[in-house]
């Protein structure tokens, strides 16, 4: 039985088509960049090759390139303004509040990040916690102590939490530690790398799923 609810933010709360990720991401080939003072294809190429490695960015600088000043990183790879991209989703709110869960929101983004989505979305207000990633020590997802630390700050058990993300390898990391999982797979490019794992398009498919595998009553 599904007792809590964890969802990440970027691309999971939002269609990863709308653009938002592909601009950090392009803010952070820029950042690598200049911080290893390379041609940007050779930074971007370097930088996928890392974040795969590690599970993002800015861990892959860290533990390869002694990389410290990650406040100035934070600032500078997440837009100041995200209302442009992410479309409004009037009925979101009212999902989320009708599954009767409580929820809390795990994201390897900074806080100031997660804010500014979830109230452009207006679901600011119905989330327990927002576990950002300086709540782990800017390590964040897929690290077991990341889990560990949410699960232990929230009182319950990885069995009976449900962690829904679009990055299948933080998925594979929450599973590993016996949670359950579902991918949000909006390109339905996962593939192999989705192991088995419960799909859904977007998040407006989530009380569907819910119901169907009978967490949650219809
Ligand atoms: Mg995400």
């Amino acid at each position: 039985m599904i007792e809590y609810l964890l969802f990440d933010v970027d691309n999971t709360l939002y269609p990863a088509s709308c653009g938002l990720a592909k601009v950090i991401g392009e803010r952070m080939t820029d950042f690598v960049t200049e911080y290893l003072e390379l041609p940007r294809e050779e930074a971007h190429r370097l930088r996928k090759k890392g974040s795969a490695r590690y599970g993002t960015t800015l861990d892959w600088l860290r533990n390869e390139h002694a990389f410290e000043d990650i406040d100035t990183y934070m600032e500078t790879v997440h837009p100041p303004e995200v209302g442009s991209y992410i479309p409004e989703n009037p009925r979101l709110r009212e999902m989320l509040t009708e599954l009767d869960r409580p929820r809390s929101v795990l994201t390897n983004g900074p806080r100031p990040h997660a804010q500014r989505v979830l109230r452009h979305l207006e679901i600011d207000d119905v989330f327990e916690y927002i576990f950002d990633v300086g709540f782990t020590g800017y390590r964040g997802k897929p690290y077991a102590a990341t889990y560990r630390k949410v699960l232990d700050t929230l009182g319950i058990q990885a069995e009976n939490t449900l962690l829904i993300d679009d990055h299948p390898l933080y998925l594979t990391g929450f599973r590993d530690l016996g949670g359950q999982v579902l991918l949000v797979d909006e390109p339905g490019t996962a593939g192999e790398s989705a192991d088995g794992m419960p799909v859904i398009r977007t998040i407006d498919e989530l009380p569907d799923f819910l119901h169907e595998a009978g967490i949650v009553p219809a």
